[in-house]
């Protein structure tokens, strides 16, 4: 059964009750009276891997940075493995 956050809307209270989610709203245990339904808050976005993903939101501008990244990082294998080894090792990364 799915588990709620409430606050007393006459004493402030908080708590939390467990129903089903179409039963109502239960009365405060404090003082009997009405309770809003209080929204958790969602968890902190996880940090490392997701970050990069969320700064660039949409296809359009993964894929231009990918495009801007791709050249730069096909440059710097090229210097450090020689232009033949990239092209027969990162055939993906293509020509700049
Ligand atoms: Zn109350």
């Amino acid at each position: 059964m799915p588990r709620y956050d409430y606050r007393c809307l006459n004493c402030g209270a908080l708590f939390e009750a467990q129903h089903g989610f179409d039963e109502p709203a239960p009365v405060c245990p404090q003082c009997g009276g009405a309770v809003k339904r209080v929204i958790r808050k969602a968890a902190p976005m996880l940090r490392g891997m997701a970050a990069p993903v969320s700064k660039y939101a949409t296809k359009e501008e993964l894929r231009a940075k990918w495009a801007e990244e791709t050249p730069k990082l096909r440059k710097k294998l090229v210097d450090k493995l020689g232009e033949e080894t990239v092209r027969r090792n990162a055939p993906t990364l293509g020509d700049a």
